[in-house]
């Protein structure tokens, strides 16, 4: 979990790519660099980055035909950073995979978040995979067996109601990230549940009584005091990645 994301910056002009691989070393990022689109892609191959800046003019080919490539054989997320500001460039690229466009010049925060942000979001799409393939979430000690309706906390029952289960399950698809109140009211209970939050407040209570060895110290599942819930992220396996 420790483990520092990787970024990959393929990008030929040298004042850029020392600002961006300053910026995101210091915010404790590994950064790899390519100048050219033949170097990126056979660094995506050998060192497996969380997340690709794109330029989008390189010297040996275009950076879309770069996208191209790479999407017919990876999900990793691509950001492009690039000076083209056309709003058809920017639907041309993410129509050919890309996660997110970023034109130059940009803020280092606006860049900072949207990075997270793709990763987040490639976590979340793994984590559904994951699910997808085996029927289970599985975070430490806890596992969603969304087969059998059934979570099992070392192994043992831990004898959700049907209620607790669809909260527990759901908040399992998006590990990692934080559902707001209303999300999971809606996601559950539809449209009309209203703003009452009680219902969920009351199912949690039990669920963490359930799940949790110390409800004051929760492992599990936690609270965004005055957002939501988040399940810790889950354990994913070397072909996840
Ligand atoms: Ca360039």
């Amino acid at each position: 979990m420790a483990l520092r994301e990787r970024i990959l910056i393929v990008e030929d002009e040298a004042s850029i790519q020392k600002m961006l691989r300053t910026v995101l070393s210091a915010n404790g990022y590994e950064v790899i660099e390519a100048l050219t689109g033949a170097e990126a892609l056979s660094m995506v191959t050998s060192h497996c980055p969380d997340v690709i800046l794109l330029d989008l003019g390189l010297p040996d080919m275009d950076g879309n035909d770069l996208l191209k490539s790479l999407r017919e054989w990876t999900a990793t997320p691509v950001i492009v950073v690039s000076a083209r500001t056309q709003e058809m460039d920017k639907v041309a690229a993410i129509d050919l995979g890309a996660d997110d466009y970023i034109t130059k010049p940009f803020g280092t925060s606006e860049l900072l978040a949207r990075i997270r942000m793709a990763i987040r979001h490639s976590r979340a799409m793994r984590h559904n995979d994951h699910i997808a393939r085996t029927g289970t979430f599985q975070s430490g000690g806890l596992t969603i067996d969304y087969n059998k309706y059934r979570v099992y906390v070392d192994g043992v029952d831990a004898h959700l109601t049907q209620g607790e289960y669809r909260i527990v399950a759901l908040l399992g698809r998006y590990a990692g990230r934080v559902l707001t109140y209303d999300f999971i009211m809606k996601e559950l209970w539809g449209p009309a549940s209203g703003g009452d939050n009680k219902i969920l407040r009351v199912n949690m209570a039990n669920i963490r009584r359930k799940i949790e060895k110390n409800t004051a110290a929760p492992r599990y599942i936690f609270t965004e005091v005055g957002v939501g819930y988040r399940m810790a992220e889950g354990d994913l396996d070397e072909e996840d990645n």
